[in-house]
């Protein structure tokens, strides 16, 4: 495995000679101790974060991505206002999943391109960073990753696992907790495969020394109700302040509390949730935001006004055309609308709006009665909130009979 990665990174190997290994792999699978070595072969390709200075048991939180999943924007400033330091490196939003680094930048001034050393000293001082990734991170993996979308071995567990590991490994936390994703909205349609995949990364980090818990959650639906990077900011923050429950709080909480234990601060989940919510009622968790805003040199005055984002001019609502109840939506196609708000990418390199997206006004088996509203469009031009209104009508079902409806945490690994 060794030979084969470094001939990916130093270029000694052809593009065809990878891609036909991959293509070996894809159809005969890896078992766990290859996935190990992979894994770390593709996190010492490039550059690793030495956190030694940052005193205490590190950790880091991965999602496998979906729609309306705010849950590090909450997690990181209750997590470092619990004494345990957390250092993310995040990702942009591209094709339906929404990115961290994006939300973050809608925040006026607020900085993500942090150096290494930036990011290690400011995790020293104030217990977290969030960042973006650097480029001389794993580049194995990037060249992998690049391959694997244009010869269709994308979807493979052992690679998907050992990709997000290998970076995960390379940031250098001591203990991760993974957030692995299934449903409508999710890279893994359906549970089998979120918890092949969970078992696939629990493992690598039993094979290389480092402690992971994943959890499988549902993106039956956006996991909260806004839709958007300056939007999920801002119910990242009404969360905080203690002004919103549901989902994304649940998700949040869970995640929160396996991080907790996995540092040693606490000894149960329950004691751990406890805590957490300990710390919304108090307003430490805000005030860890407003820390990490004003360090990473955005305007934390947001906090207390949302005027100062990026405001849509277009505000449109999408009323239900017959009562009955919300029974389905395609979370994929409500992430592809957003797109169309121009709140998101179809290219690597497009320019997004910061305003633009959804708020929703109900959620999978509520109510609804005729002409009343279901979410509110935010865009810049009438023609963008046409689009999205047009895809969203198709992606949201409301039926006479309520469908059934599942909780979003379905096990820990
Ligand atoms: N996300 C990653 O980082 N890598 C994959 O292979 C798939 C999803």
């Amino acid at each position: 495995m060794a030979t084969f990665i470094k001939g990916v990174s130093d270029d000694s190997w052809a593009d065809y000679q990878v891609s036909a290994m991959l293509m070996a792999m894809f159809i005969k699978g890896l078992d766990d101790q290859e996935t190990a070595d992979m894994t770390m072969a593709m996190a010492h390709s490039g550059h690793q974060l030495n956190l030694d200075i940052v005193p205490g048991i590190k950790v880091d939180k991965h999602s496998t991505g979906g729609v309306a999943d705010t849950t590090t924007l909450i997690l990181v400033p209750l997590i470092a206002a619990c004494d345990v330091p957390i250092i993310k490196m995040s990702g942009r939003g591209l094709g339906f999943t929404g990115g961290t680094i994006d939300k973050l930048e809608s925040i006026p001034g607020f900085e993500t391109d942090l150096s290494e050393e930036q990011a290690v000293h400011q995790a020293k001082e104030i217990k977290m960073a969030i960042l973006s990734q650097t480029d001389n991170l794993t580049p194995a993996d990037r060249k992998l990753y690049a391959l694997r979308d244009v010869t269709g071995t994308i979807d493979s567990i052992p690679l998907i696992a050992a990709s997000i590991m290998s970076k995960k490994i390379a940031a250098g936390a001591d203990a991760i907790v993974l957030d692995v994703k299934c449903g409508s909205g999710a890279f893994m349609r359906n549970e089998r495969d979120a918890r092949a995949l969970a078992a696939a990364m629990t493992a690598i980090g039993q094979q290389v020394g480092r402690k992971v818990k994943a959890v499988i959650s549902r993106m039956d639906q956006p996991l909260g109700s806004y839709v958007g990077n300056s939007l999920e900011v801002i119910e990242a923050i009404e969360v905080l302040k203690g002004n919103m429950t549901g989902d994304l709080l649940d998700v949040t909480l869970t995640l929160g509390s396996q991080l907790l234990c996995l540092a040693d601060r606490c000894k149960s989940p329950d004691e751990a949730g406890q805590l957490l919510r300990d710390k919304i009622k108090n307003g430490e968790g805000l005030n860890c935001l407003s820390k990490l805003i004003t360090a990473q040199k955005g305007n934390a005055d947001v906090i207390n006004d949302y005027r100062l984002f990026p405001q849509a001019k277009v505000r449109q609502v999408l009323a239900a055309r017959a009562a009955g109840y919300l029974s389905s939506m395609r979370t994929a196609d409500i992430g592809q609308a957003f797109i169309e708000t121009g709140g998101g990418r179809k290219k690597k390199n497009d320019t997004i709006d910061p305003a633009a997206g959804f708020i929703f006004h109900k959620r999978l088996g509520d109510k609804i009665s005729a002409g009343e509203s279901i979410l509110e469009i935010y865009t810049q031009s009438e023609q963008q909130a046409k689009t999205a209104e047009d895809k969203l009508r198709q992606a949201i079902k409301i039926t006479l009979e309520p469908a059934e409806t599942r909780p979003v945490m379905i096990d820990l690994i």
